[in-house]
């Protein structure tokens, strides 16, 4: 086979596009649950089907893919899965507007017809979000793509709620819940925001009974104490001991309710006396149940009150009561002060109206049995929490939970498998519908209308994608699961939850390790957001810089534990990188022959001290990384390949390369061959996990080749005995006068085509041999004709000095520099800036032009001074540097 040149230039799209079929259709990432190897296993957070790629999914996505890539490397056998989250209020919301747009609501529909019509959506729009995830080179294995409604995990979701409740830890009951007037649903409380509100606070009197005495409350919400049933006092205030076990009568109600003692008051807050409605608020709900009082709900699920307060609020919507009750507390004396009140008030993490705590039947998970043991095991080690700071916040987490209300009173999800007996009111709850009562035999069942929250089925996705509850050769062979990689902000969400299920069901921890990365933010360190503008569409860098280059600058910046700043820049910047590697593969190519393998490689190494240099320096890359990825510090991973294949391989090897290549020399030229494909095979093999496509794309170019997919390559094996110490030392040396060399044209202005020569005076005879072994390199990198090193080398007359390491590097420039006609040169051009710096400065001294010129003009002028200076500057230190040699 002819070896064919790459194009001078890297195409990205259709280099993906190929290679995404190629993967696809060769079954690269299908692995055999019974094949060889260990297994490794990643289950992808699914995202919203309804969802968008956005950054943040991006960088997710890439570091698991550099995962499974590293793992497959390591000789694992990696399952990837993928799929999506029915997510059920966004998805209902979305269907929902469209219905809306033809002039048609849900309830138009009715609730089949309904979920028919959002299947139809999920049908046309659900893979949306997949296809993103695809173009990004994420090696996961489409054969086995799962959805969150799917028939099996589907299955999955009812044996799990079945077996729950048959163990008493799925109750219905009533319970003080978040609740959405707006969406008209449970919130849990993880979808509760908190923001800043400006607000009221009221005084409120409330008249002791058989007194002419008040108590005053305060409150933020006074509609609210139509529901009231109790006033509360610290048990130690001293201002109302003698009301506790007395009774005061609610204003606007005439409920003559009781006064009680309880340490949750604050003394210091308000007036110290606390009125009491455990049907409207989280706290009171808990103190109404310690002290036994009733609870009496005055609003329905809309926030419009209701037949339990007195007749003329009722109908009234809750914030048009709020206005009706201040009013008549007004006008009957009672309303003692209203004040100006800033607090933070709950809010519809979807549409940001003000949630009501609600009572209501709901369905729970009691979370206290599953919780501890999912905190047991992360204290034993079974899971481990990168960055670790994160296990004190899933512990804190864990303590402070509190049972899990997984009804939503929506249509999109899983319909919840309990049936009342209208007959003898019997609840039933099935793995099968079932057709009668078994209590009473009565064919009158109703089914609960509610559905599962969402996060209740993607709580079982580490085992339900694996087959579950099927004992499946998947499920065998790769659950637990290795890793989880995820955003901090689903941890309690999700994360938690997973671990809980996972260990009830499975008896073992859903994955032995979680990685949590940080949140990708813009340049300036802001949060992405639309308002502000500063979004970065992940496809659109796709489309201008190519994936690898997206991939690599994600990974660059994935600190453990610091937030990434992105910018377009950023990205455009390590598109140089993946150009750099292409023009490295396009002149090795060009230079390798049609068989690389012509050499023994530690044959190769002895033959030339570059080679040994670059092979070692290959070693402890290697090595470097696999450190990295084991500890998943993605960006020390990309640091090391980075200045590796562009501050040594480019900058150095390539062009010491040369002087075997073009020495006649078979023997030479077969050694720098087989170091040169080596490197680069090994380097397109280390870059492959974080740029996929560009080293397919040059692996499939590369002679010598077997395996054509780089995907199924082993990682590069260590080669302990091409680890050489003193090749880098020496090599060092030789960059360290080849630079001083440069430096000292550059500083003296002295072409680089003029020939010159250098003498180093080293420490030692040992790295004077060493260095004279790389005169021809030398000679050759820092354009030289002669070079010599030793201990007795002294200053020859008229010579440039500098430091390399430990030695004093010397370029005679008598007879290679004209001293005379330089400095004639020198003053011409001294005499000339300073002319034209004369001009600019008396424009600048005149006031006129101060005063009238537009200030960008005048910044023009103060530019050019600044400029002037500057390099006159520069020619009086060279003359000073030339009049110095001419006399030494
Ligand atoms: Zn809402
Ligand atoms: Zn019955």
């Amino acid at each position: 086979m002819a070896i064919e040149a790459l194009p001078s230039g890297y195409e990205p799209a259709d280099v993906e596009s190929r290679w995404i079929d190629y993967w696809r259709e060769h079954k690269t990432f299908t692995p055999d649950p019974d094949g060889p190897g260990d297994p490794y296993c990643i289950v992808i957070p699914p995202p919203n089907v309804t969802g968008a790629l956005h950054m943040g999914h991006a960088l997710n996505i890439t570091l698991q893919d550099i995962l499974c890539r590293y793992h497959r490397q390591l000789g694992r056998k990696v399952l990837w899965i993928p799929g999506t989250d029915h997510a059920g209020i966004a998805t209902q919301n979305v269907v929902e507007r469209a219905l809306a747009a033809e002039g048609r609501s849900r309830e138009d529909l009715g609730r089949e017809k309904f979920i028919e019509r959002v299947w139809e959506w999920r049908e046309q729009y659900g893979g949306r979000i997949l296809n993103q995830i695809r173009r990004l080179g994420a090696s996961v294995d489409w054969s086995r793509e799962r959805f969150t409604m799917d028939e099996g995990l589907s299955r999955a979701v009812r044996e799990v709620f079945v077996r729950l409740y048959e163990e008493g830890l799925i109750y219905r009951g009533d319970y003080i819940i978040n609740w959405c007037p707006r969406c008209r649903t449970a919130l849990a409380d993880l979808e509760v925001e908190y923001a800043p509100r400006a607000s009221k606070i009221y005084h409120i009197r409330y008249p002791v009974e058989g007194s002419d005495r008040f108590v005053v409350v305060a409150t933020t919400r006074p509609e609210t104490m139509l529901g009231d049933t109790a006033v509360a006092v610290h048990p130690e205030d001293e201002r109302y001991a003698d009301l506790v076990g007395g009774s005061v009568v609610l204003p606007l109600v005439g409920r003559v309710i009781p006064v009680i003692a309880d340490a949750y008051v604050e003394r210091e807050f308000g007036t110290g006396c606390l009125k009491v409605t455990p049907a409207h608020d989280m706290n009171d709900f808990e103190l109404g149940k310690r002290h036994g009082l009733a609870c009496i709900s005055v609003m329905d699920g809309a926030g419009v009150i209701n037949g339990e307060a007195p007749e003329k609020y009722r109908g009234l919507d809750r914030l048009a009561c709020r206005e009706a009750v201040l009013a008549d507390l007004k006008s009957q004396g009672l309303l003692e002060a209203v004040k100006d009140y800033e607090h933070n008030v709950g809010e519809c993490y979807r549409c940001k109206t003000v949630i009501e705590p609600f009572v209501s039947k709901q369905w729970f998970v009691r979370t206290g049995p599953l919780a501890e043991v999912a905190r047991k095991a992360v204290e034993d080690g079974r899971t481990n929490i990168y960055p670790e700071q994160w296990t004190r916040t899933y512990y804190d987490w864990l303590d402070n939970i509190r049972d899990w209300c997984v009804s939503r009173q929506i249509w999109w999800g899983h319909r919840i498998p309990a049936w009342t007996c209208q007959d003898c009111g019997e609840l039933i709850v099935a793995r099968r519908d079932p057709e009668s009562c078994p209590k009473c035999a009565g064919s009158r069942l109703v089914r609960d209308p509610d559905v599962l929250d969402t996060w209740f089925s993607s709580a079982l996705w580490p085992f339900s994608t694996l087959g579950w509850p099927d004992d499946t050769p998947e499920l065998r062979t790769f659950y637990p699961t290795s890793v989880l990689v995820t955003g901090f902000d689903i941890l309690f969400f999700w994360v938690a939850r997973m671990m809980m299920m996972g260990l009830h069901f499975r008896d073992d921890v859903p994955f032995r390790e979680v990685y949590i990365h940080a949140l990708v933010r813009d340049g300036e360190g802001k949060k992405m957001s639309k308002s502000t503008g500063n979004v970065i569409d992940p496809l659109v860098m796709v489309d201008r810089y190519g994936t690898d280059a997206l991939r690599f600058t994600l990974t660059a910046f994935a600190a453990m534990g610091r937030d990434i700043k992105l910018s377009e820049e950023r990205i455009q910047g390590y598109r140089h990188f993946v150009n750099k590697l292409w023009n490295a593969a396009r002149f090795s190519l060009m230079n390798l022959g049609e068989d690389v393998s012509g050499m023994d490689l530690a044959v190769a190494a002895e033959a030339g001290p570059a080679h040994a240099w670059i092979l070692s320096r290959l070693e402890a890359v290697k090595e470097a990384v696999a450190g990295a990825l084991d500890g998943y510090r993605f960006n020390e991973a990309t640091q090391e390949l980075y200045g590796f294949l562009w501050h040594e391989f480019c900058d150095w090897y390539l062009e010491m390369v040369k002087v075997d290549m073009s020495s006649g020399d078979e023997t030479r030229i077969a050694a720098a061959r087989r170091t040169l494909w080596t490197v680069l095979s090994e380097l397109l093999t280390l870059l492959h996990p974080v740029m996929p496509f560009v080293t397919q794309e040059i692996w499939s170019r590369l002679p010598g080749v077997d395996q054509p997919d780089l995907a199924r390559m082993p990682y590069p094996p260590a080669r302990p005995d091409l680890r050489r110490e003193e090749a880098s030392e020496t090599m060092d040396l030789v960059r360290q006068v080849v630079v001083g060399v440069r430096n000292i044209r550059a500083e003296l202005n002295i072409s680089p085509g003029l020939k010159l020569s250098a003498l180093v005076r080293t420490p030692s005879e040992a790295e004077a041999g060493r260095l004279a072994a790389c005169g021809e390199l030398i000679r050759f990198l820092a354009r030289l004709e002669g070079f010599e090193a030793g201990t007795g080398v002294t200053a020859p007359r008229a010579s440039a000095a500098a430091a390399a390491g430990g030695s004093a590097l010397f370029v005679p420039l008598a007879g290679a520099v004209d001293f005379a006609s330089e400095m004639a040169r020198l003053a011409k051009e001294e005499a000339k800036v300073v002319k034209e710096l004369d001009v600019v400065e008396k424009k600048l001294h005149n006031e006129s032009f101060i005063s009238r010129a537009p200030a960008d003009v005048v910044e023009k002028e103060r530019e050019k001074a600044r400029a002037g200076h500057e390099k006159l500057d520069r020619l009086r230190e060279l003359t000073r540097r030339i009049r110095g040699l001419m006399e030494s």
